[in-house]
């Protein structure tokens, strides 16, 4: 009988973020890891969740404050009112981990930039 293989640190990041769909309610199509540079993680309108594979070597809190960044874009598509306020429940010190992060947690549509999350701190 073969031994259970280890998983991979994609694999990880992958349950991680499944974990999370559950704790929050969302359903994601699909969770995908793989090569995504200059961002951390993306949530298309296709209910898609991807998240870089190098976020798999960041440290866990890390990972949850973009985990949950992508999975609440689910629920909410825009960084308003509503979704801080669920940010700020379910991974509180997240205003701390985005200025740790050189690289947004995603990159938003031109559209959504202009009240994006650099600059829509006080809405
Ligand atoms: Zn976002």
């Amino acid at each position: 009988m073969a031994a259970k293989s280890p998983l991979y640190p994609e694999d990880q990041l992958r349950r991680r973020a499944m974990s999370w769909a559950i704790t929050i309610k969302v359903n994601p199509e699909q969770i995908q890891v793989r090569r995504l540079p200059g961002k951390w993680g993306s949530c298309a309108p296709d209910g898609i969740v991807t998240f870089a594979d190098d976020l798999a070597n960041e440290a866990e809190p890390f990972q949850d404050y973009v985990i949950v960044h992508e999975l609440l874009h689910l629920r909410h598509r825009h960084h308003g009112k509503q979704f801080k306020a669920l940010m700020n429940a379910l991974v509180p010190d997240w205003r701390d981990l985005e200025k740790q992060s050189r690289r947004s947690a995603d990159r938003e549509p031109a559209r959504l930039r202009a009240t994006g999350w650099a600059t829509d701190a006080d809405d």
